[in-house]
C-alpha cells in the first residue's frame, strides 16, 4: 500500500502508533527527548537522514493546534534543526508537517518530518 493510500485510509480520532511510542509501548530509540517533544527516525525512511519531531502532547493535525500551542510548535522547529546538526545535515534539509487527506497525513498525531542528505527536489508529488 503506498503512503497516500495509507494517508486515504486514515482519520483523525483515537491513539495513534506515536501515542504508544510515547508510552513505551514501542520501543523506539529517541534522538531527542525533552518535557515537550521528542525525535525519532522514520521506520520508512525518504532520504538518507529522515527523522521525525513529535510533541508529547496529543494533537491530532497541524489544523487542531490552538492559539496556546504557539511556544510549543516554535520549540519543535527549534529541536528539528538543532538535531538536524546533530544529524550532519550541514547542507541544507526538508521540513514537511503533512496535514489532513489532501495532505497525505497518515499519523493522525502532529509530526514534523526532517529529511536530508540528498538533494530535495520541487515541486513535491
Ligand atoms: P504522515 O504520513 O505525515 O502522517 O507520516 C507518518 C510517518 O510516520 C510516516 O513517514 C511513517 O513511515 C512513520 N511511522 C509510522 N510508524 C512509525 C514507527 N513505529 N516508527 C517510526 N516512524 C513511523
Amino acid at each position: 500500500m503506498s503512503e497516500v493510500e495509507k494517508a486515504q485510509g486514515a482519520a483523525p480520532g483515537g491513539d495513534t502508533i506515536f501515542g504508544k511510542i510515547l508510552r513505551g509501548e514501542i520501543p523506539t530509540k529517541f534522538i531527542h527527548e525533552d518535557d515537550k517533544c521528542v525525535a525519532f527516525h522514520d521506520v520508512s525512511p525518504q532520504a538518507p537522514i529522515h527523522f521525525l519531531v513529535i510533541p508529547r502532547k496529543a494533537i491530532a493535525t497541524l489544523t487542531d493546534a490552538e492559539d496556546s500551542d504557539e511556544q510549543l510548535l516554535g520549540h519543535m522547529m527549534l529541536v528539528a534543526k538543532r538535531v538536524a546538526k546533530e544529524q550532519g545535515l550541514n547542507n541544507g534539509f526538508r521540513l514537511v508537517v503533512n496535514n489532513g487527506k489532501d495532505g497525505a497525513q497518515s499519523v493522525y498525531h502532529l509530526h514534523l518530518h526532517v529529511m536530508g542528505g540528498r538533494q530535495m527536489h520541487w515541486p513535491p508529488g
